[in-house]
């Protein structure tokens, strides 16, 4: 496929890497969010001038087909004309008020018509914030300290949760950035995805201490891991059991793997499944910053002002952020959306995985709803050590060899990829080509 370069900017001064020396001078590392450093895969960041559709075009004015769609949040695609509508209406009536809209109200009847699991639910700004109140919640509501989280699953910044595993199984963890003392994380415990066998271990050895079960139940920080129906299962039997909370962090995959979230998916498998509590993102801002948890009244009414839990925030339930969402949920909720989208992104992974057998690389794919996640291995893999196996020179030359031909998937082995709805039949086949291409040379055969 041939990139679109803008004629008028083909001259070979590097607009991209201009403006990145600028940024260094005045945002650590250029950016505002590690990843969007190029940091694991190198070369310059591409910075984004504007975007349509399923394109957006760099400061060199070359177009890209987006398979990060913000990292989640752009299942219309860019600039639906619904949503923009939307947004500049609100706009026009005020930026923000700190009172309660009507509009709030109305977005948190549609997630928890979408949501069973829930009965009520708060807005916030961003995941992060989302899954740090989420925990708060669960500690006040039960009244224990220890939570467990997994290997590989990322649930936003928050001190506690910056965290890899210690040195034995069911110890407690280390913290994974500076600035965050071993006490702040001294009650997270960090397993194995997928290990039942640790996760039975850990409830033998402290279930009367935990509070909460945190997981992403289709992982995209470690590219795309499932997990197993029986690991969902158990997970919530053990909660239950030790009277601990099952929080399913569904920024990245609700209303994006489905309607209703990965947990939609799994109680087709699991009757009676459902989380306690759910933490939301991406989607449901379509793009503006706008987050939310919810679980059942009786958990959600511990929450200040009715209870003893305190969360706040000066932006939350942002009346423009809460029209973008609204009006992206309303598009979603069409009849036929989500089988479409869901067949678009089927056919973008069997079409990669088709030219990478064709070609003998070693390659597996899986995808849900409009999330997919490739692996440059021969099969699957069910945890965040299997996913590490990937050969990271191989996937930059796929990750370069697609950006140069107008390509953007994420610029890291361990990220998920997003299909939009204004993905068409010819980007995806444009990418199957590209990625085709580069195949070749990957090629052990
Ligand atoms: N939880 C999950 C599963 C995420 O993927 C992310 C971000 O990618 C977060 C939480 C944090 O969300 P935010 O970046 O909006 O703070």
């Amino acid at each position: 496929m041939k990139p679109s370069i803008d004629p008028r900017t083909a001259l070979h001064t590097d607009l991209n890497e201009q403006l990145m020396a600028r940024a260094r001078q005045v945002i650590p590392g250029g950016v505002n969010s590690p990843v969007r450093a190029f940091r694991a895969v190198g070369g310059t960041p591409r910075f984004v001038q504007r975007a349509q559709g399923a394109y957006f075009w760099d400061a060199n004015g070359q177009r890209y087909i987006d398979y990060i769609g913000s990292w989640g949040p752009m299942i219309l695609g860019h600039g639906h004309p619904a949503v923009l509508e939307a947004v500049q209406k609100a706009a026009a009536d005020g930026f923000s008020f700190g009172a309660p809209t009507e509009r709030e109200i109305e977005l948190a009847e549609e997630i928890l018509a979408l949501y069973p699991s829930m009965e009520m639910l708060r807005l916030v700004s961003s995941g992060t914030e989302a899954g740090m109140s989420a925990i708060r919640l669960a500690r006040g509501a039960t009244g224990r300290s220890k939570i467990i989280k997994f290997e590989g699953c990322y649930h936003g910044h928050a001190d506690a949760l910056l965290v890899k595993a210690g040195s034995g199984l069911a110890t407690f963890g280390h913290p994974t950035s500076a600035g965050v003392p071993p006490e702040v994380v001294q009650h997270t415990l960090v397993l194995e995805y997928n290990h039942l066998a640790q996760l039975e271990q850990a409830f033998a050895q402290h279930g009367a201490e935990v509070a909460c079960v945190i997981l992403e139940p289709i992982a995209g920080n470690m590219n795309f891991v499932r997990a197993s129906v029986e690991f969902a299962r158990r997970a919530r039997e053990l909660c239950t059991q030790h009277g601990a909370l099952l929080i399913y962090d569904e920024v990245m995959t609700g209303c994006r793997v489905a309607l209703g979230g990965a947990q939609s998916v799994y109680a087709q498998q699991i009757p009676g499944f459902a989380p306690d509590i759910t933490v939301l993102g991406k989607v449901i801002g379509g793009g503006m910053p706008l987050a939310a948890f919810g679980g059942q009244r009786a958990v959600m009414e511990q929450l200040a002002p009715l209870g003893p839990v305190y969360q706040a925030g000066t932006l939350s339930g942002n009346p423009v952020a809460t029209a973008c969402g609204l009006a992206t949920l309303r598009e979603i909720k069409k009849p036929g959306f989500f089988d479409a989208l869901s067949a678009q992104t089927r056919r973008l992974v069997d079409g990669l995985s088709a030219a990478a057998q064709q070609h003998g690389v070693p390659f597996a794919a899986d995808c849900q709803g409009g999330m997919f996640g490739f692996f440059l291995l021969p099969e699957l893999p069910r945890n965040y050590g299997e996913v590490m196996k990937t050969d990271g020179n191989r996937f930059n030359t796929l990750f370069h060899g697609l950006l140069n031909q107008g390509v953007y998937i994420a610029p890291a082995l361990y990220e998920a990829g997003f299909v939009s709805g204004a993905h068409s039949d010819a980007d995806i086949d444009a990418t199957i080509a590209a990625a085709a291409d580069i195949f070749k040379s990957l090629s052990i055969k």
